[in-house]
């Protein structure tokens, strides 16, 4: 097992396999045969990015769907930013913030609409 998928099976060990982020149920990608770009497949998310100090320890990880991961990447405000995409990184900041505390179901501390932006994402 490399080193990653090992980290995803421990990972799901702790919190089961479903994204941090949106708790979608996650599969191991590795282990079911399908492709990494699978939406259910599961990654390995940083919850501090390396970038900013963030370490490989476990404590640093959670599990994640693509797209979250892919959309906590892309989360700050890009210039010439839409309202729209304004209010989407605030409530994500707020979801991220949440995961970071370790609040074990954040999406439960969100507001419905709040959640009903998440889920509409960013066009
Ligand atoms: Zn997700
Ligand atoms: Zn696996």
């Amino acid at each position: 097992m490399s080193s990653m998928h090992k980290r995803r099976h421990t990972l799901a060990l702790n919190d089961g396999w479903a994204c941090a982020y949106c708790g979608r149920a996650l599969v191991c990608a590795h282990c079911e045969g399908k492709p990494e770009t699978d939406i259910n497949a599961a990654t390995v998310d940083h919850k501090v990015a390396r970038a900013q100090g963030g370490t490989d320890a476990l404590d640093n990880l959670v599990l994640a769907c693509g797209p979250c991961n892919r959309l906590k990447g892309a989360h700050a405000v890009p210039e010439g930013a839409t309202q729209a995409h304004i209010r989407y990184a605030r409530v994500w900041a707020k979801l991220t913030s949440l995961v970071s505390q370790g609040v074990r179901d954040p999406m439960s501390k969100m507001t419905p609409r709040e959640k009903k932006i998440l889920k509409k994402g960013v066009a």
